[in-house]
């Protein structure tokens, strides 16, 4: 479907909602803290969860803040097939991550936990805000960059970069940029 080929130090990649998955750790705090059993990932289908679900804003600020500081206690798990491509990449190259969250340790310890990173290791850039990304990006040498947030796809390309949305059920509808449905795609794009 698509001819290139990405070289390993091209490519860097967003956390949540590419690397974890983070809704089903959404979903599970709902659930096990707030009582709220209803939700149903397919429901959120905008990146702003206080449009689309139907739980009061105040909850969902407070799940999302139990998520930002302990991965490890809300369950995050990685998407399938994350670890294995991403340790492939890692023969190679270093690997580059970043992220809007405004703190980077938790999610960066949750990181060595989950990838065992060997000798190129890794890093992660934690911007605090989506608007930046592009910039860190263009610093890194970064051409590639996958991400599940339409609105920062847009600027990375805006910017001359590559954006590769993952797909979700938040970020439907057509696009310009490259998209890929799962970590299998995205591994035929790389050259490794
Ligand atoms: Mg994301």
């Amino acid at each position: 479907m698509h001819d290139i080929k990405i070289k390993p130090e091209e490519i860097a990649f967003d956390i949540d909602g590419v690397v974890a998955d983070t809704m089903s750790s959404f979903l599970k705090v709902a659930r096990d803290d707030f009582g709220i059993s209803h939700l149903r990932k397919e429901q959120i289908t905008t990146y702003w969860l206080e449009e689309c679900l139907p739980i009061d804003e105040e909850i969902i600020k407070a799940i999302i803040e139990r998520i930002l500081t302990d991965p490890f206690g809300v369950e995050l798990k990685p998407i399938a097939g994350a670890v294995d491509v991403l340790r492939q990449l890692n023969l190679h190259a270093p690997l580059r991550f970043v992220t809007a969250r405004p703190v980077k340790r938790p999610i960066e310890e949750w990181l060595q936990a989950i990838l065992k990173t060997g000798d190129h290791g890794f890093q992660v850039i934690a911007t605090g805000r989506h608007e930046i990304k592009v910039e860190i990006l263009k610093e890194l040498g970064i051409r590639y960059f996958v991400e599940d947030h339409l609105e920062t796809c847009q600027a990375i390309h805006d910017e001359g970069l590559n954006s590769i949305v993952f797909d979700q059920p938040w970020n439907q509808g057509s696009t310009p940029f490259l998209r890929v449905k799962n970590w299998r795609e995205l591994q035929g794009l790389l050259d490794v």
